[in-house]
């Protein structure tokens, strides 16, 4: 039941979504009006768990062999379901299904609900080659309050990923990213190897900015390579993915998982 509920879900976000295209803005979130002062305690169990579906509604995403909006939606019901049937865990949607927010409304969500852990998942793509493949995923880089537990974090989720045969992008499938610019020229993301501990002041992502707590966004595959979605980003990809998130969300906090 579960299942057909969630295919089910899936499709109709295809179908809702595959017409429209959306704006994507390469400049880094304003973040005067927020800043975390300090990570919130970790409370639990149950423990609080953010989930993200990258974009959502009017904003599809990256479009190729499936809607990244689509993927991320099917995924984090996915992740939702687990988190739901166990009782270490609590479930909140940053937002609801198929519905745009802005990333301040996403991170006040979470922020307000206490989570103790916020997971994003998107898709990547490349307009100009179907052959780039793989999962990257960014933690808050050095220098922010919830780093170390971040990159723990997204080390936890990336070892099984590659360990389920996803090719892991970088040295390690763990990046950080920086808007690097200005107002004036705008702004390029530039990606840095988890090996790099320098302390930057440029801003990452406005989700992991203005979380204030551990977060992590994942690229899970490429929605522009036919094989990497067929992998990891159609529905069985999706439910395989989610399961990953799980068992790594279940290490961090030392938690069984629940039989698979
Ligand atoms: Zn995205």
């Amino acid at each position: 039941m579960a299942q057909v509920l969630a295919i089910g879900l899936f499709a109709a976000a295809r179908a809702a979504l595959s017409a429209r295209a959306a704006p994507r803005s390469p400049e880094p979130d304003s973040t005067d009006a927020y800043l975390p002062a300090a990570a919130i305690p970790q409370e639990g169990p149950p423990y609080v768990i953010a989930i993200d579906a990258g974009h959502g509604g009017t904003d599809v995403g990256a479009q190729g062999s499936v809607d990244e909006s689509a993927m991320t939606e099917a995924t984090i019901g996915y992740v939702e379901e687990w988190l739901s049937r166990d009782g270490n865990y609590t479930p909140v949607r940053t937002h609801p299904y198929d519905m745009f927010s802005e990333n301040t409304e996403r991170a006040a969500a979470a922020n307000s609900a206490r989570a103790a852990l916020l997971l994003s998942v998107h898709g990547n793509s490349d307009p100009y080659s179907a052959n780039s493949y793989g999962f990257e995923c960014y933690p808050q880089p050095p220098g922010r309050i919830c780093h170390d537990a971040a990159l723990r974090f997204a080390h936890l989720i990336a070892a099984r990923f590659g360990a389920e045969g996803q090719r892991l992008r970088g040295t390690a499938g763990v990046r950080y990213i920086y808007y690097v610019g200005d107002d004036a020229h705008g702004y390029e993301k530039e990606v840095i190897e988890e090996s790099d501990e320098t302390v930057r002041t440029e801003q990452t992502f406005g989700l992991l900015e203005k979380t204030n707590c551990p977060a992590v966004l994942v690229e899970q595959c490429f929605v522009t390579s036919p094989s990497d979605v067929d992998g990891w980003g159609d529905e069985d990809g999706c439910r395989r993915a989610a399961r990953l998130y799980y068992e790594a969300i279940c290490e961090y906090f030392g938690t069984e998982p629940l039989a698979a």
